[in-house]
């Protein structure tokens, strides 16, 4: 069994509030009475269960959710790891427009209603382990909302459920919220008008990359369909999640590349691994846009990534909230690639690829474990030594 959240949450987008009912049968994720959770710091929060003891509020933001506050819950008694833990949860709160430390992501306007872990609206702990979820949304009618899983509309409500465990609750509505395209298990929404058109443009862009990717790289990691959401907003840039992707804007580069992600995941996102995520995705989209704008295209792209990645920090143990890190995992992160890919050939370096995805290869260790199997200890060496430079 995996950790679940049974969530009721009503949403006045006009009046920015938001009112929630939790109920969280944890797995615990280690042994003790010690637990904490991140909650926007706007909310009135209230926590209750059977176990716990106390609970109180420290203004300590986690790194990633800038506009969270710490909740730390004190059980009544240790608790085995692995034991279920049940907890309710129940707060409310008018959240500010914007949020005012936070990515410009997350947000709960009239005209936008875009909520997830960035400035979490569901109690939340990165180290907790994946989920599942069932959330009963009341939203105003006109409302249409999307969101990671599957949504369906009920009579008075919105019902959200992932079966499948995931990290994140991500929820998106708008009143003119539409499907603008999609086909075989991809869907394309977008909420103003004038996005439809490149909304249907970027879904066939999105049959033909899947495609691509899927005779290059073998079978993807996530299997489910794909649900793009084009966020109405100019600030925070777009994100994905295992079958769900935000996007801000057309920018098809970054759009082909949380497209990649539907097989570049699974390392840790929090540390400097997180490059085996985004560099491969980078990498994987530029490759991408190879076939479909040319060589030199392609060519422009890498000498533009070189160009600013100039004399920055190695990648390896690079803290993940360094100001450089977008440059360096992602962008420098490529280049390394590239140049693995000149180094090996492309037969063995499209192997080495293949291997990762099929081995579920997470670590950068995983990584030069196999580079030495492919091609051998010096290049294992050699690859390494890049990433310390
Ligand atoms: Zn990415």
């Amino acid at each position: 069994m995996f950790t679940n959240y049974n969530i009721t949450v009503h949403l006045d987008p006009g009046r920015h509030q938001l009112a929630a009912q939790v109920e969280l049968k944890l797995k615990m994720p280690h042994a003790g009475r010690e637990l904490e959770f991140y909650l926007h710091r706007d909310l009135h929060v209230v926590i209750d269960g059977d176990k716990v003891e106390k609970f109180r509020r420290h203004d300590q933001p986690f790194v990633f959710a800038p506009d969270s506050a710490t909740w730390q819950v004190e059980l009544a008694q240790d608790v085995a790891a692995g034991e279920v833990v049940e907890l309710c949860f129940d707060y409310t709160g008018t959240l500010p427009q914007p949020f005012p430390q936070g990515w410009e992501t997350n947000r709960l306007t009239p005209q936008w209603v875009e909520l997830g872990m960035y400035g979490p609206w569901f109690p939340w702990n990165n180290q907790y382990g994946a989920f599942t979820y069932q959330v009963k949304i009341y939203i105003d009618e006109g409302y249409t909302v999307v969101g990671l899983g599957s949504t369906q509309r009920q009579t008075d409500h919105w019902l959200l459920t992932s079966s499948r465990p995931v990290e994140d609750i991500v929820l998106t509505a708008a009143e003119g919220l539409t499907q603008a395209g999609g086909e075989a298990g991809i869907y394309v929404f977008c909420a103003r008008q004038e996005d439809s058109q490149g909304a249907r443009q970027l879904a066939d862009d999105a049959r033909w990359t899947l495609d691509y990717f899927s005779r290059w790289l073998g079978r993807r990691r996530v299997r489910a369909g794909l649900t793009v959401v084009m966020a109405p907003r100019d600030k925070g840039g777009g994100y994905a999640r295992p079958g769900f992707v935000v996007m801000q804007g057309l920018d098809r580069k970054n759009f082909i590349h949380e497209l990649a992600h539907l097989w570049w995941t699974g390392a840790s996102v929090d540390s400097w691994e997180d490059w085996l995520n985004e560099a491969f995705a980078e990498y994987s989209a530029v490759r991408a846009l190879k076939e479909l704008e040319g060589r030199e295209a392609f060519e422009r792209y890498l000498d533009n990534k070189r160009a600013h990645t100039q004399g920055l920090p190695p990648i390896r143990n690079l803290p993940r909230d360094h100001k450089d890190a977008w440059l360096v995992l992602y962008h420098k992160g490529a280049v390394i690639l590239h140049q693995l890919q000149q180094a090996l050939g492309e037969e063995a370096f499209t192997g080495l690829l293949r291997r990762c995805l099929r081995e579920e290869v997470d670590t950068t260790d995983g990584l030069i474990a196999l580079i030495s199997d492919i091609a051998g200890e010096g290049q294992a060496r050699e690859f390494a030594n890049w990433l310390d430079n």
